[in-house]
């Protein structure tokens, strides 16, 4: 099972290249940290089946600065009312992604039948990274120098979580098209999670992903943008965001697994596009119509154009066969290039 860590690996390797022999063993340590976590990833084999609760059960860690052997860690007593930040948003941020699924989708936690969302916070030393491990979720402080604490971003936790969603449902393979697929989704949701935890319209949000994680100290705005993929981080030492708003300029690479980080970049944009024209809560109609097509019509597989053509369908199912929502689908694909198979 690959690492659903939201730093991708094409920053830390720019980092890795800088003049300032520090950035350059803060880097080499951190990619070395993610081989290692691939490494050491529970041998699930098949998807990790919890115990069912019935219902809300949300529960912290402090791992103490421990490792993958120490998890999950001692659990704390009242999270949300903890003084540690950490704690704090680590708790209210899988409040809001459960409340998210469970009262816009019917959707009961991570596997839809209650599974106790766990999160391990103070994992390791200025560990640069926050992820979904297959079975809870694990958050670094951050180094302080160019990360913040990855606690600090609800779509960050929305991101991460949305993976456990994707893998008990499409299963997207974490490899070229379907990964970038499997990356999109968990951008889609993470920024959905944000924007309905800050109630705002398709224009009041700002649709950046993981606003907040970047010190003062780089130049970027966040890790991703969805309105402009490629514009999120321009800095000298992390380089550039390289993503893609469309297939015209579809990223061919075999790091960071077939680009799954790069090229999320254009069915995000599609996303968007038709959130855009909808207009309103992007929950309400968009985020609908991809929540049921990631539930019921995806394969480990699929590539854009199928996604695409899924989604299409799906909104045909929710909103009717050439309705206004069928439409704003189909006007986002085609405004990042992908054409919906007939
Ligand atoms: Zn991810």
């Amino acid at each position: 099972m690959a690492v659903r860590g939201i730093i991708p690996p094409h920053m830390l390797k720019h980092l890795a290249e800088s003049s300032d022999p520090e950035d350059r063993k803060l880097a080499v340590r951190m990619l070395m940290r993610i081989e290692k976590v691939r490494g050491m990833r529970r041998a699930l084999g098949e998807v990790y089946v919890a115990t069912p609760t019935g219902g809300r059960c949300i529960r912290v860690y402090d791992v103490k600065h421990g490792s993958d052997s120490d998890l999950p860690g001692d659990l704390l007593a009242n999270p949300a009312k903890s003084k540690d930040p950490e704690v704090k948003e680590a708790y209210k941020g899988a409040d809001a992604t459960y409340s998210f699924y469970k009262d816009l989708y019917g959707r009961n936690s991570i596997d839809d039948k209650g599974m106790c969302i766990d999160s391990s916070v103070h994992f390791e030393t200025d560990y640069d990274n926050a992820g979904w491990d297959g079975r809870q979720m694990i958050y670094g402080d951050g180094d302080g120098v160019y990360f913040n604490r990855f606690t600090i971003a609800i779509d960050v936790i929305g991101h991460e979580l949305t993976h456990g969603v994707t893998e008990y449902e499409a299963g997207l393979v974490y490899q070229d098209q379907p990964g970038a697929l499997n990356e999109s989704m968990s951008d889609v949701f993470g920024t959905l999670v944000k924007q309905r935890v800050l109630n705002e319209t398709v224009d009041q949000a700002d649709w950046l992903i993981g606003e907040g994680i970047f010190t003062k100290k780089v130049k970027g705005k966040a890790l991703r943008s969805m309105s402009a993929p490629g514009t999120a981080y321009d800095d000298p030492k992390l380089g550039k965001d390289p993503q893609p708003a469309d297939m015209k300029h579809y990223v061919k690479t075999s790091e960071d697994e077939g680009g799954v980080h790069i090229n999320s970049g254009i069915p995000n944009h599609a996303f968007y596009l038709a959130a855009m024209e909808l207009g309103g809560h992007a929950w309400e109609k968009a985020g609908r119509i991809w929540y049921v097509t990631l539930r019921d019509a995806l394969k480990p597989k699929t590539s854009f154009a199928t996604a695409a053509k899924r989604t299409y369908q799906v909104a045909g199912v929710l909103f009717g066969e050439g309705s206004a929502e069928q439409a704003a689908v189909k006007k986002g694909w085609t405004g990042v290039g992908v054409k919906i198979p007939k």
